[in-house]
């Protein structure tokens, strides 16, 4: 009988087979070269199943038996004995085997350790944990603004993920009064249990120089992955011991070449051995820390800077407005004098160096006005307001505007088309302020010639549009027009005054109402500027 089964396996099968009957007792037993099991394979034959197995596992083998025997089926576990005190694995695969025509039920049982797989599958599968941890330890780095919250999620994270009973960051500083450079722990894990390890929670602050078991490998940047017993003896060796820590793997942290600091994972329970791949993998985490470091000290500089940089904006501000005060304040005085003096009994020739003498005072007056606007809205925020506009306002101030300017010479055309909305929301004094400086430009470089102010409802869009028939611009230059104080002609001797800073305070101006200062234009043929205004128009019929 023995020859007809041994005929009826394969011949090169590596496996154990083990042949019980219905009562669970060895019949048979098949061994190839080489299998190796936790007993001599002659010690099964006659003896019950539930003496070789785990008895978690005997119940749950009742229910495969029967669920092999209703449908005729494989089933497969896995179990595990300890032996030699190391845990070893089998691969058990249970199916019905019909030992002779005719003859009582047999099951056959195929085993055959896998322990190597099971330990590969482990570690993979720690592995894979591991890299979960460090990466979403990392991405916590990157996204939470609280650095020490971020870095303790991280250590929980890693240590939970290794299985680690002590995770902890040490920071390198100078010692003040004796100059000696030590490290200090600043930031700690452990799981619920190893925490009571001796001085957790404090502050533990070591001479580098009473370290150096540690702190040397550290200095030429190279992890540190010792079991307890291995240092020589030495005051940290007592201390570890103490703790019962066994073994300890120590990364550098290193921000800009500098030694910065290190992380620690501790092991009260194992001597552990870090294979290479797992230190590259951690250590990827110690340059995580190190950029968020990087970062910090970057964000503070740059908190400060700003800080400075607000601070010098504001007195320059202060600065320009106290000036800007000085300067008006004598310059009045000489205005207000030179027209008295133009009121008094003059010659001919005496009234036309007083007329040159306010003329001059006046450009003056404007081009500090200018400077002081230029810069405070070069150097602030432009704060708008939301007023409502009423269109029929804005027009007239703009018409009353224009006659004053000098403008024997030049017709003012208004053009308002119906589509317009008569009232809408914007900044009442900032359109106004660009208008006039388009209308005064538009005024200063014509001569005997037309300026016109179009006012339109486009595509949802207010359109604001001054266009005059004076000297216009050359094509290249038109790009560059709005630059602070760049003017087409700034020569001393130009023929029309000004400071080339009216528009660039207009594009300022429009640049925080979201809109842009458009020029058409050609030289000898007059000007277009425009803009397009997004406003919220003002639905009430009453208006
Ligand atoms: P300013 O008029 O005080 O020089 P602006 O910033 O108002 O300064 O204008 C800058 C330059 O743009 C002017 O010097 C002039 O060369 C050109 N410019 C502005 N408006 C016109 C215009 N309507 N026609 C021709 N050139 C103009």
């Amino acid at each position: 009988m023995m020859n007809q089964i041994y005929r009826d396996f394969p011949e090169n099968i590596s496996e154990l087979v083990l042949i019980f009957n219905q009562n669970s007792i060895f019949t048979h037993v098949f061994e190839p070269n080489g299998t190796q099991l936790f007993v001599q394979p002659d010690a099964f034959l006659g003896r019950h199943v539930s003496e070789f197995l785990p008895p978690e596992i005997i119940e749950e083998m009742n229910e495969s038996l029967e669920e092999v025997r209703n449908n005729q089926s494989f089933c497969e576990a896995e179990f595990s004995r300890i032996q030699n005190g190391k845990e070893e694995w089998y691969h058990c695969k249970l199916g019905l085997f019909s030992v002779e025509n005719g003859s009582p039920e047999h099951f056959a049982a195929m085993i055959r350790n896998c322990t190597k797989e099971h330990e590969t599958i482990l570690s993979l599968e720690k592995k894979k944990k591991m890299l979960y941890a460090i990466a979403s330890a990392s991405q916590e780095l990157l996204d939470n603004k609280r650095l020490e919250d971020a870095l303790l999620f991280g250590l929980k994270e890693i240590g939970s993920s290794i299985n680690a009973d002590h995770v902890y960051i040490y920071e390198n500083s100078i010692d003040f009064e004796s100059g000696i450079p030590r490290c200090t722990r600043t930031l700690e894990w452990a799981p619920i249990g190893a925490s009571n390890a001796m001085d957790f929670g404090e502050k533990t602050t070591y001479r580098m120089d009473e370290i150096p078991e540690i702190i040397v490998p550290l200095m030429d940047n190279h992890p540190l992955n010792v079991y307890t017993r291995e240092i020589p003896e030495s005051p940290i060796k007592t201390i570890l011991e103490a703790r019962g820590v066994r073994s300890l793997l120590i990364l550098p942290i290193y921000t800009n070449d500098v030694f910065w600091g290190f992380i620690g994972f501790d092991d009260f329970h194992d001597e552990r051995t870090w294979t290479e791949a797992e230190i590259a993998l951690l250590q990827s985490f110690a340059v995580s820390v190190a950029n968020a470091m990087i970062r910090q000290t970057i964000e503070i500089e740059s908190a400060e800077a700003r800080h400075l940089a607000e601070r010098s904006s504001r007195s320059k501000l202060e600065f320009i407005a106290n000036m800007s005060h000085e300067l008006r304040t004598p310059l009045n005085g000489v205005l207000g004098f030179a027209q008295l003096l133009d009121q008094s009994d003059l010659t001919p020739e005496q009234q036309l160096f007083s007329a040159e003498l306010m003329k001059s005072a006046g450009q003056l007056l404007n081009l500090i006005d200018d400077m002081v606007d230029y810069t405070h809205f070069n150097s602030s925020d432009v704060f708008l307001n939301k007023d409502r506009v009423k269109v029929g306002d804005l027009v007239d101030e703009l018409s009353a505007f224009f006659t004053q300017l000098n403008t024997e010479s030049n017709r003012f055309v208004l053009h308002v088309s119906d589509e317009v909305p008569s009232v809408f929301i914007s900044d009442h004094e900032a359109l106004s302020r660009i208008l006039m400086q388009l209308l005064s430009n538009a005024n200063k470089f014509t001569k005997d010639g037309t300026v016109e102010l179009i006012i339109d409802w486009i595509d949802g869009f207010m359109y604001f549009g001054v266009r005059d028939s004076g000297i216009g611009i050359d094509d290249f230059e038109i790009p560059l027009i709005g630059t602070p104080f760049y003017q087409v002609d700034s020569s001393v001797t130009k023929k029309y005054p000004g400071t080339g800073v009216g528009l660039s305070i207009v594009k300022q101006l429009l640049t925080a109402m979201k809109s842009d200062l458009h020029i058409e234009s050609k030289l000898g043929d007059g000007s277009l500027f425009f803009f397009f205004l997004p406003v919220i128009v003002e639905t009430d019929e009453s208006e």
